[in-house]
């Protein structure tokens, strides 16, 4: 499962974050001074004290699901009837339990030759029968239930990363609103899959498979395995019969229903045997013809992943299906992974964006999640740290390094920014709420502490060991333990001590690095700052980097105490000392250095961290007294090689920062510069990286760069044309005032900014149509980047338009799914009161 709100290019916690950011201001002196003393004792995170969480106790065994499923679109229920195939799993039994939400029962039968009718207790949760008699481990039993689901009458939950759990999903069920599609689709994780099937609805259960769907003949229906047959009814009716022999969770099951194009792909991959394997993608038919566009990296992906763990992709088939209103970002169903309606975009708005992040964390949860399953949502970061590390393996192998360490740049940013305030095991026994394991931790810091457990046992130690937990426990489930047991035969090395600071206790090491050097010795000083009394003094296996007269000895260090001081023979003072130079170790590090030193480091990094912290703390005036005389150095002709030499780094990453402190700060002698902004602006490999330097120019002498704005107008990446349109529109250009109308039709955020800019700061009140069009999209992201636009605008406008538009923000305010886009219509509306 992935997050929907932080993928892409507009990321709405940061955004709302900003928004929100003028409330700690109002917080008076003393609450700080108090908040400070207290910070000693008290820390500013949480840890969760919620009862203890064991894995779902197993009765039973579910061997085989076989599920007949009509639907009633009118009233948006499910009619099935389910033959659900059992053993006792040790012990005998004379009853079940079953999971079975919001449902009618209709019947519950023993199927012999005769259907004996069983008794049951049922609550609209759980189904409790009665067996006819006490059955032993060696028996089997098949039961049929005759059901209908209600998923609308189900109470609502959810969590940050799924915003809602009815299981079962009718959009536009009665047709009537012309933007949208029919359809119907399911979503599973957690324990959903129950509001549509009864079953037992634990990540430690796996059944094998078959599905007959009966639609009307105008719908493609997608579910998990083989489609093994479709065939027309006598009434007008398709059932569509799926197929899948091997076992899975029955949070993995998955149906998808609407009106599709299916665009088939290919493997060209030759290391494993493909014949019969089909990979498809499902979209919208306006979409067909960019399906291999958005997609069209799965095939290399199945190869690449299947190549590396040496295991190849183990299910029939692979299908991708985007729909509407999806309450996630994406979700990866057994063979059939569903992804949120933003990835369908055209050939010019996929220069801009790509989905391969995502499209790869839904494929690598086929052997991390699907395969083998976390045995209990406490174990959830067997599932989700893998998926999560897949997307920088992926982004390393097919972009290089620096691309990949740049995405962990992020991860590792969005997981500190939330161990502020909580700070968990990423195995977590204690939860209140099995949603509560969908957070940063499962995901972004065990997708961290993955690689660091990679650079401890080395690469091919590393895959191997996946390798060996892949073949172990295939097809059943897993806790923690096996993983470290792997690695453990794999390595022959003890591995609680790793296993237990990272994955069993909270918290990360927060590292103050000091070095000294004096006669021929280094002194290299760490001390572990973190609260070591909630969270562990770490053992780390650490590189440290000694350049002297511009050569570089690499030390392999271990620190194991909370303060510890290392020797090194040196010959001369070095020019730089780089504790953890490809940011392996995940942990939060201080080290002050020297602008010289730090200049050093950029100009001789290769890893992209290097160059970028480098950049990061020489930009950093944060803690200087004085801002004039800490920017003094701007001046300098050491700063403005490293600025150029920022803004002409390999990697598109590092020339964009470099941009950033163009608009961060007042850059002396900037006719210097235009020559590199210039060039990066009319030719950078990166069209983002174009558009920023674009902005800038705008921003020093714009009517000069006019030619260069018109050039960027006639490209294909929005971000560029959107750029230009803004830039040519502030420098108040005649001719393109007139072309105007040819970018109104434009349907794409990148243009949408600028022309809502300029029509608020022309005063044009005539464009109140274009505004609430463009308002009312199912584009969550963009609703977002457009609400303070759109409010700013209603502010300009007469009475009758402008309650019209506030009723507009009132809706979203109340009806919008996610918490961020409610919170922020409400802001605005309260401003415009
Ligand atoms: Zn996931």
């Amino acid at each position: 499962m992935s997050f929907s709100v932080s993928t892409g290019r507009f990321f709405l916690i940061p955004l709302l974050l900003l928004l929100f950011s003028c409330k700690s201001l109002k917080k008076n002196d003393k609450t700080v001074l108090v908040a400070e003393k207290e910070k000693k004792s008290v820390p500013t995170f949480k840890t969760s004290n919620g009862p203890y969480q064991p894995s779902r106790t197993r009765p039973v065994d579910l061997l085989h699901t076989k599920l007949e499923v009509s639907f009633d679109w009118k009233n948006q229920y499910l009619n099935g009837v389910a033959y659900l195939t059992f053993k006792p799993l040790f012990y005998p039994q004379k009853g079940l339990v079953l999971d079975a939400k919001g449902m009618d029962i209709h019947s519950v039968d023993l199927v012999t030759p005769n259907a004996i009718p069983l008794k049951y207790l049922y609550n609209k949760e759980k189904l409790d029968i009665t067996l006819d008699k006490v059955y032993q481990s060696k028996d089997t039993f098949l039961i049929r239930i005759k059901y209908t689901a209600k998923p609308n009458e189900i109470k609502k939950g959810g969590s940050e990363a799924i915003t809602d759990d009815r299981g079962l999903y009718f959009i536009n069920a009665d047709g009537k609103d012309p933007q949208k599609p029919v359809q119907i689709w399911t979503q599973g994780e957690t324990e959903a899959n129950s509001c549509w099937f009864p079953t037992i609805d634990s990540p430690n259960e796996k059944t094998t498979q078959e599905m007959f769907i009966t639609v009307d003949s105008a719908f493609t229906v997608l579910s998990n395995g083989e489609l093994v047959y479709q065939k027309a009814n006598k009434d007008g009716t398709n059932t569509f019969y799926w197929k899948q022999d091997l076992p899975h969770a029955p949070y993995l099951f998955m149906m998808a229903i609407g009106k599709y194009s299916i665009i088939e792909d290919q493997m060209t991959d030759t290391r494993f045997d493909w014949d019969d394997f089909k990979i498809n993608y499902y979209v919208e038919p306006q979409y067909g013809k960019y399906a291999k566009s958005i997609f069209g990296n799965t095939p290399e992906m199945i190869a690449f992943f299947s190549s590396l763990l040496k295991y190849k992709f183990p299910w029939d088939k692979y299908s991708q299906v985007v729909v509407r209103d999806f309450v996630s970002g994406a979700m990866e169903n057994t063979s059939a992974s569903v992804f949120m309606e933003a990835l369908q975009s055209d050939d010019r708005e996929l220069l801009d964006e790509s989905w391969d992040p995502i499209i790869a964390h839904e494929l690598f949860h086929h052997w991390f999640g699907d395969l083998v399953t976390a045995e209990s949502w406490a174990n959830l970061p067997l599932n989700e740290s893998f998926a999560n590390y897949s997307e920088y393996l992926w982004l390393n192998y097919k972009y290089g390094k620096d691309e990949a360490d740049q995405h962990a740049e992020t991860e590792e940013k969005q997981y500190f920014d939330e161990a502020n305030h909580k700070q968990e095991p990423l195995i977590r026994f204690h939860y209140h709420d099995r949603e509560d394991m969908f957070d940063r931790h499962s995901y972004n810091k065990g997708g961290r502490v993955l690689h660091t457990l990679r650079t401890v046992v080395g690469d091919s130690a590393f895959f191997e060991a996946l390798n060996l937990y892949l073949k172990r426990n295939q097809f059943k489930p897993a806790e923690i333990h096996d993983l470290r047991l792997a690695f453990e035969e794999v390595t022959g090395i003890d591995l609680n001590w790793f296993f237990n600071q990272w994955f069993l206790a909270p918290g990360h090491p927060s590292l103050k690095i000091e070095s000294q050097y004096s006669s021929g010795m280094l002194s290299l000083t760490v001390e572990q700052q973190q609260d070591t009394l909630r969270t562990p003094i770490y053992r780390i296996p650490f590189k440290l980097d000694v350049w002297v007269n511009g050569m570089k000895n690499t030390y392999h260090l271990e620190l194991t105490k909370s303060k510890q001081s290392f020797s090194l023979p040196c010959a001369a003072q070095p020019n730089l000392v780089h504790f953890d130079p490809e940011n392996e170790v995940l942990s939060k590090k201080s080290h002050e250095k020297t602008d010289e030193e730090l200049i050093f480091q950029f100009k001789n990094s290769h890893g992209y961290f290097g160059r970028k912290d480098a950049l990061v703390a020489y930009f950093d005036l944060s803690k200087a007294e004085n801002q004039e005389m800490a920017q003094a150095k701007f001046k300098t002709k050491d700063f403005e090689s490293l600025l150029k030499g920022a803004l002409n780094d390999r990697f598109w990453g590092i020339r964009d920062y470099a941009l950033d402190q163009f608009s961060r700060y007042v850059i002396p002698n900037i006719e210097n510069y235009i020559p590199d902004l210039e060039r990066i602006a009319s030719s950078d490999s990166k069209p983002a990286v174009r558009a920023q330097a674009i902005y800038l120019l705008s921003s020093y002498d714009n009517k000069r760069f006019v030619d260069l704005y018109y050039k960027g107008l006639d490209e294909k990446a929005y971000s560029v044309v959107g750029a230009s349109l803004s830039s040519l529109l502030k420098a108040k250009d005649a001719n393109i005032e007139k072309k105007i109308p040819e970018f109104e039709s434009i349907d794409n955020i990148n243009i949408i900014i600028p022309l809502a800019n300029y029509f608020i700061n022309s005063k044009d009140t005539t464009k109140y149509i274009w505004f609430k069009k463009n308002m009312q999209t199912s584009e969550d992201r963009r609703t977002y980047a457009l609400l303070s636009y759109f409010s700013q605008y209603l502010a300009i406008l007469p009475e009758a338009e402008k309650n019209e538009g506030k009723q507009l923000l009132k809706k979203i305010s109340e009806t919008n799914k996610h918490e961020v886009i409610r919170n922020a219509a409400n802001y605005y509306l309260q401003m415009l009161k």
